[in-house]
């Protein structure tokens, strides 16, 4: 199958949207988890062709959205210090409690790289052996394998002015959080597909195990998001909730056992603060003994972290799928692109953002 055009055959599209309008015969509430999910939603123009009865919530599957304001002034904390911090761009206007953000702190001095991987940061600290370069480690199970590997060349390699600093959050323990809230309905996930090709379809079967939750892996092209959605709505008529993988062409039931196999060796599970969701156990990562070395914090000591603020933001309600983002008092006054007030606002696929450049 030719993706960039059989995946998006308007014919095929418009046959699964019957088949949907015919079962959606109640109301029903869909979570996307993956930003990038969302993004396609309205980029295809699926959120409107939908039937009304069948509403859509983004979910928190934004690494930059769910990147706590503690994490966040930390990094800014470091970005004040005497080194030289290397990031993926999306976090350069993330504020932090004091309306601080990297690009500001950049335009005052501090020494910010915008890098497309965790081994430029390394190859920029290589190069640079004057410097201590600190890369900030965002992101899911997608993007820890590779820092992980990073972590394992820094050390062959004995490169001394290398350091990480670890938010790596695990998806499937904030899906039992969100599954095992009484304030949150969803009648249904689509699991996000890039993090699947890691994690495999296992992790997730306490959807459908614990909590009568259909799910599936979805991909991202816009028949790949219909045909989720039909099999959403017919586990549902059939009263046979499952975790199906309907990505196949990308994600292996299995997962890519090498790639968690070098995550595992880096870092261990532990307790991590996501925004919106709280506390969650066993969500993040930490690096392990014999890699204790290369952590930022243990080696700068940042500043200590300041309380947080009220801004008025309601992410944390937004990546809960509580609300959506133009039931923000602030959405699209205060809080635009430009001059984002919170995380999901900045992200390219942050769930403010593409209401606001979709829906507007
Ligand atoms: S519109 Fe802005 S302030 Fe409101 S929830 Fe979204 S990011 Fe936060």
């Amino acid at each position: 199958m030719n993706l960039s055009s059989e995946f998006r055959d308007p014919d095929l599209c418009r046959r699964v949207l019957e088949q949907i309008q015919h079962l959606a015969d109640s109301p029903f509430r869909f979570m996307e988890v993956c930003g990038t999910h969302t993004v396609s939603i309205f980029q295809s123009g699926i959120k409107s062709l939908l039937p009304e009865n069948i509403s859509h919530l983004s979910g928190p599957g934004c690494p930059v959205c769910v990147t706590h304001d503690l994490e966040v002034n930390t990094f800014l904390a470091l970005a004040k210090m005497d080194l030289r911090l290397a990031t993926f761009g999306d976090l350069m206007r993330v504020p932090g409690s004091r309306g601080d953000s990297l690009k500001k702190v950049q335009a005052e001095g501090a020494r910010v790289d915008i890098v497309y991987s965790a081994f430029d940061a390394l190859q920029l600290a290589v190069d640079n052996p004057s410097e201590n370069v600190v890369f900030l480690a965002v992101g899911f199970e997608t993007t820890a394998p590779t820092v992980a590997a990073t972590v394992k060349v820094a050390l062959k390699q004995q490169v001394e002015n290398f350091f990480i600093l670890p938010m790596h959050k695990l998806v499937p323990p904030a899906l039992q959080a969100l599954a095992s809230d009484p304030d949150i309905r969803v009648d249904g996930l689509l699991l996000p597909g890039h993090v699947s090709t890691i994690t495999g379809i296992e992790p997730f079967m306490f959807l459908a195990g614990d909590y009568n939750l259909p799910a599936v892996i979805s991909g991202f092209e816009p028949l790949d998001i219909l045909q989720s959605i039909q099999i959403l709505l017919r586990m549902h008529k059939e009263k046979t909730p499952a975790v199906i993988n309907s990505y196949k062409r990308a994600v292996a039931d299995q997962g890519n056992p090498r790639a968690r196999k070098v995550m595992q060796e880096v870092f261990k599970p532990v307790d991590t603060a996501w925004r919106g969701l709280g506390d969650i156990p066993g969500s993040g990562l930490s690096l392990r003994k014999e890699y204790l070395g290369f952590d930022a914090r243990r080696k700068f000591e940042p500043a200590p972290l300041q309380p947080e603020t009220n801004t008025g933001c309601k992410c944390g309600q937004v990546l809960k799928g509580k609300i959506l983002p133009p039931q923000c008092p602030l959405f699209a006054s205060v809080c635009t692109p430009a001059e984002p007030v919170g995380p999901c606002m900045v992200s390219t696929e942050g769930s403010c953002a593409a209401f606001f450049k979709y829906s507007l």
